[in-house]
């Protein structure tokens, strides 16, 4: 896999996360129950999602930067050719390519990365 795909993935699980903490659904944080405070496991990843962030090739970054504004969901799975971020098929000229996720491609249509699954 292309590594800045991997990255791209890492950022959107640690975001995933967060988004979890935040708003409670990722289990009941009773804090006098776990070793770390709500607060400080968010900022935390936080710290992690920068840090990553760094990491990002400039055009890679841009195009990230467009579409983290949408949600957390920044990498798209692609089955049978369509785009699980948006539901619109993608190229068949691409859903065809060998080599997937050896480069890192884009959704035309929800400009959302694109993970080959099938
Ligand atoms: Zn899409």
């Amino acid at each position: 896999m292309h590594p800045q795909l991997e990255l791209l993935l890492e950022i959107q699980d640690l975001q995933m996360q967060r988004g979890g903490l935040a708003d409670g659904t990722l289990g009941d944080m009773e804090s006098d129950v776990f070793d770390i405070k709500v607060e400080d496991a968010i900022s935390s990843l936080d710290e992690k999602v920068l840090e990553l962030e760094g990491r990002l090739e400039e055009g890679v970054r841009k195009r990230y930067q467009l579409v983290t504004g949408k949600g957390p969901r920044v990498v798209a799975p692609v089955i049978n050719g369509i785009c699980y971020g948006c539901f619109v098929a993608i190229s068949t000229a691409r859903a065809s390519e060998t080599g997937r996720n050896r480069r890192v491609e884009s959704c035309d249509h929800c400009g959302r990365f694109l993970y080959h699954l099938d």
